[in-house]
């Protein structure tokens, strides 16, 4: 029988813990989180089947990390140290080049596989775990050869059961490109939401007058600082970068209404409706 010890218990642990269990009805999965509370609902909700300890992970098939990034760096070292040589670990934080390089001389280096699942929702913890959550998603695996080809076969096997697609890449072009597309998303719609809240006083106003697109745009607004405060701080170079192009096409989406050349604006939307093609088989 697999023992499958999920360290942090939350939206991603709990939700893989939820797809394994249907798919491997013989694991028995024990969590691992420095939240009581959410250690408590995940075994009300039968997410786990009892609290693990990481002095216990030598006994360990399987670990999957789903903390914090920053958490993530501070504490494979004690994960490394404690597990068997058969473990394998599969780690699936937002950020890959910090953690890769962390974990490039450790001795267990072959015992880790770096993932970044590209799947989530805008809520934390056991409660907001959903099955299916990674069917028809992007895994992106980095360094995969620096895994053991054994334990890299038999996360694969994991993530076809799960229902992932695979994308290999280096941390640091992952860092990039992540940044690009999730890391900007989530600043664009946190100072939207910002922006509005402070302009519109009346919590009422927003309430009734949000349409639908107000809504979709802000949805990431809810997501947990205490996830994305460590994820912008690992990457904040290629943050500010990006940023740096967004702020110029505001700036310049306001000078052209400035200058009344809707002419312009026009075919500034035009042109990145090509979204829409670019994102064909997404939704
Ligand atoms: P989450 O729902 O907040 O769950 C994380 C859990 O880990 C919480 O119960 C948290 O407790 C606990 N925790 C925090 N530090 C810990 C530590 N040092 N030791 C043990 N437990 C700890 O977060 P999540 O959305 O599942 O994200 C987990 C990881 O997946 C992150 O690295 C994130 O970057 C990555 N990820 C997230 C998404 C997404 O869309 N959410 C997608 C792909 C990858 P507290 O609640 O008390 O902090």
């Amino acid at each position: 029988m697999e023992k499958i010890y999920i360290i942090g218990i939350g939206l991603i642990g709990g939700s893989m813990a939820l797809d394994i269990k249907n798919i491997y009805s013989e694991s028995s999965i024990y969590g691992i989180d420095i939240n009581d509370e959410n250690l408590n609902d995940a075994l009300e909700l039968n997410i786990i089947d009892e609290k693990g300890n990481l002095n216990d992970l030598s006994k360990a098939d399987l670990v999957i990390l789903s903390i914090p990034v920053d958490a993530t760096v501070g504490i494979i070292e004690e994960v490394l140290n404690n597990i068997s040589d058969t473990t394998l670990v599969i780690e699936v934080g937002s950020t890959k080049q910090l953690f890769c390089e962390v974990i490039e001389k450790n001795a267990k280096r072959r015992n880790v596989l770096a993932t970044h699942p590209i799947a989530g929702t805008e809520h934390s913890g056991p409660k907001a775990a959903i099955t299916g959550l990674f069917r028809n998603k992007t895994n992106i695996i980095c360094e995969v050869e620096k895994t053991a080809f054994k334990l890299q076969e038999k996360a694969l096997k994991l993530f076809n059961d799960l229902g992932m697609r695979i994308r290999y890449m280096n941390p640091v072009a992952h860092d990039k490109h992540i940044a690009y597309v999730s890391h900007l998303s989530h600043i664009s719609s946190f100072m939207l939401g910002k922006t509005v809240i402070e302009k519109e006083k009346n919590e009422r106003d927003i309430f009734d007058m949000a349409g639908s697109g107000f809504e979709s745009t802000v949805r990431l607004a809810k997501s947990s600082p205490d996830m994305w405060t460590p994820i912008f701080r690992q990457n904040k170079e290629n943050v500010i970068e990006i940023l740096d192009d967004y702020i110029a096409n505001l700036n310049q989406f306001k000078s052209l209404m400035e200058k009344d050349d809707f002419d312009t604006i026009y075919n500034e939307m035009e042109n990145t409706n090509r979204i829409k093609q670019i994102l064909k088989g997404i939704e």
